[in-house]
């Protein structure tokens, strides 16, 4: 007889074919060219918070990143990638720098977001700096991107890095 907290409560996840094909390939890249590791230290440079949110949801169950090997970490000492989001306020400027200053090479920029790149809707905004210092290696458009897009977006990364 099998008992109520011996029955599975949770129905097996189903992912769309595509974002599996994704999932498998992104999995390998990273075990090839990052040794299974990459890791990724998410810096805000004045945002609205959407890309950080999108960001959240990849760590859910259904995308699950962390399985793939991806994984988000506070220490820029430990990470391969500055995922910069924001339009680079005065007040963030120095901080995004720093912590470009401290991720060991090689290390590279993705930036993620319509706004990193040119302001987007807070072009007329009195505070922006910009990120006229940094090398973005590679740009994730969109504003918000979705998590699918993101997970595209580290694909195409991982295979031009
Ligand atoms: S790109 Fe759009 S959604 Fe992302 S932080 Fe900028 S304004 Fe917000």
């Amino acid at each position: 007889m099998i008992r109520f907290w011996q029955k599975r409560f949770t129905n097996p996840i189903q992912l769309d074919d595509e974002l599996e094909k994704k999932r498998v390939q992104l999995k390998k890249l990273v075990k090839q060219k990052f040794g299974g590791s990459l890791v990724i230290r998410m810096v805000d440079s004045g945002s609205c918070n959407a890309c950080e949110a999108e960001c959240n949801a990849l760590s859910n169950p259904y995308y699950n990143l962390e399985e793939l090997g991806i994984h988000f970490i506070a220490s820029p000492r430990h990470a391969d990638v500055m995922l910069l989001s924001g339009v680079g306020t005065f007040n963030m400027y120095h901080h995004s720098l720093d912590c470009f200053e401290q991720i060991p090479s090689p290390k590279w920029v993705i930036a993620i977001g319509d706004c990193t790149k040119d302001f987007g809707i807070f072009e007329k905004t009195y505070a922006l700096k910009g990120h006229k210092k940094l090398k973005i290696d590679f740009f994730i458009k969109g504003c918000p991107p979705s998590p699918s897009e993101i997970l595209e977006g580290f694909l195409e990364f991982c295979e031009k890095a």
